[in-house]
């Protein structure tokens, strides 16, 4: 009797050591609560962080506080048609998005589903959408430069390939246009472009994309958005979907510019997010964790060691400030993750100074390691310039006689100003932008008028591009000036036969 009653005790001992949840009935949950882009579910008990879920509707949803008794979830997508008890199933795969080439001249949104009516995306291959950083051996420092074809930005924050500028400012300052401009630029350049709309609406998603294809942008632009109109989770998830597209090319050695317009939005429905699962706020309402939400994002973009292929992810983050306050949560977190920002102002650009970029406030701590010597050389003073003008003009408004040396600093800074305006979608490659700045410091244009600058820059670049195509052909493929003196001798000429158009 005894043994028996051991035997049984040792059997069910047995039964209960070996005893395994089976799987299959711990991959359907149901959902207990859903709202606002979220929802939770109890009975995924093996469930992964950021693993996929599928709910009873087809939506996707990827799974975010895995709590004791239930899954907090994200919907990406329809959540109208979800309702408490629908099942909902586990996929086993972290969320991951289609990449390759298929993807590059599309629309998307932030799962990697074409919007742009163009039919299905033919791409074998996946990403997941969040992925670690390359590590520090697997880098090397930036030393190639990315020009934006934009003077200002080229001369005085010059970017190189795997840095990440931040542009920063209010609203309507110009910032999407710095990085729209950049991608103008990488025309016939090799460098293909990511451009992530946050929380845009459809109808400027729309007219961006317009503009990418009046400029033959398309063929080697990828565009993710996440529109305003979006449940907030597509919002948050979009940029780092950009960034698994743009990983993509950069670990087959491609030089790939990515834009997250902006990490603002994305903060703001990451903030959404986290309220509504519960998590307890911090600054500004927003989650303790929420500099890892852009840390994590940024740290994905580098310069590739040579033994990795030698590709780059270079960044330009967008943030949007309130009355130009810098220092609010957001912005400086974000500031403190990249190497640099353009930061741009509300009155230089409401005056007419466009890029509106504020030389003082912006910097870039990389890029100039990638400058070509002719670009380091002609634009060396330009910020010394630009600060000892402010200065000035800031002293002697009130005063009326000037001597000769301070009225001459009043001339060449007015005309910097002028130089480093440029107008929207009109990128200069940097033999352009090096021969204007060199006739800038070198004084041809004080004897100029304010108003004929911009004429004599197109006719500059016309004439030397006839005449003198070697000069131009050096800076470009070599990155040095020509022979100073012959240089500044065929700008003279130039200046000479010069005639502004009278406007009338
Ligand atoms: P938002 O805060 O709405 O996103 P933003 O800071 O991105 O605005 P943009 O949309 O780039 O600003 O520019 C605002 C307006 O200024 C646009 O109409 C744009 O065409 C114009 N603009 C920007 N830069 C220039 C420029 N260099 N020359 C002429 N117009 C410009
Ligand atoms: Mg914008």
């Amino acid at each position: 009797m005894i043994n028996q009653a051991f035997d049984i005790s040792q059997a069910i001992k047995k039964r209960v050591e070996s005893f395994k949840t089976d799987n299959k009935i711990s991959e359907i949950g149901e959902v207990t609560f859903v709202g606002d882009g979220i929802a939770r579910a109890t009975g995924l008990t093996n469930v992964m962080s950021n693993e996929m879920l599928i709910f009873e509707n087809g939506t996707v949803g990827v799974a975010q506080n895995l709590e004791q008794h239930d899954v907090g979830i994200i919907v990406l997508g329809e959540y109208s048609n979800i309702h408490e008890g629908d099942i909902v199933k586990r996929t086993g795969e972290i969320l991951d998005v289609p990449v390759g080439e298929a993807l590059i001249g599309r629309v998307v949104n932030a799962l990697g589903q074409p919007i742009d009516g163009k039919g299905p995306i033919l791409s074998q291959k996946r990403r997941p959408v969040e992925a670690e950083a390359p590590s520090i051996m697997q880098r090397q420092s930036v030393n190639e430069s990315l020009p934006t074809g934009l003077k200002v930005v080229d001369a005085l924050v010059p970017i190189g390939k795997g840095q990440r500028e931040l542009i920063i400012g209010d609203r309507q300052t110009g910032k999407t246009t710095i990085a729209v401009d950049a991608i103008l630029n990488q025309k016939g350049k090799g460098t293909l472009c990511i451009y992530v709309a946050i929380g845009q609406k459809e109808s400027t998603v729309k007219a961006l994309v317009d503009t990418f294809e009046k400029h033959g942008a398309m063929s080697y632009t990828t565009v993710v958005s996440a529109s305003a109109s979006q449940p907030s989770p597509m919002l948050y998830i979009a940029p780092y979907a950009g960034a698994a597209i743009g990983e993509e090319f950069m670990y087959a050695g491609k030089d790939v510019l990515i834009v997250y317009d902006d990490l603002s939005k994305q903060a703001a429905a990451y903030r959404e997010i986290s309220l509504l699962l519960r998590r307890p706020p911090g600054r500004e309402a927003y989650p303790g964790d929420v500099f890892y939400l852009h840390s994590r994002l940024l740290e994905r973009s580098a310069r590739l060691s040579d033994a990795l292929g030698g590709g780059s992810l270079t960044a330009l983050p967008i943030i949007e400030t309130q009355a130009g306050d810098i220092s609010a949560y957001i912005p400086t977190n974000v500031i403190s993750i990249t190497d640099g920002q353009i930061f741009l102002q509300r009155d230089l650009f409401s005056s007419g100074v466009r890029p509106a970029l504020a030389a003082g406030l912006s910097v870039s701590r990389v890029g100039g390691a990638a400058q070509t010597k002719a670009m380091k050389k002609v634009s060396g003073t330009l910020r010394i310039d630009l600060a000892s003008y402010r200065e000035l003009a800031a002293f002697t408004q009130f005063g009326t006689d000037l001597d000769a040396a301070t009225q001459q600093k009043l001339n060449r800074g007015k005309r910097t100003v002028e130089v480093l305006k440029q107008n929207q979608h009109s990128p200069l490659s940097v033999e352009e932008q090096v021969v204007i700045l060199f006739a800038l410091t070198q004084g041809v244009l004080d004897t100029l008028s304010i108003r004929d600058i911009s004429q004599f820059e197109v006719g500059l670049i016309e004439y030397l591009s006839v005449e003198k195509p070697e000069f131009m052909a050096q800076i470009r493929n070599e990155g040095t000036l020509p022979d100073e003196e012959e240089l500044l001798s065929a700008i003279k000429a130039y200046r000479e036969t010069f005639v502004p158009t009278v406007l009338s």
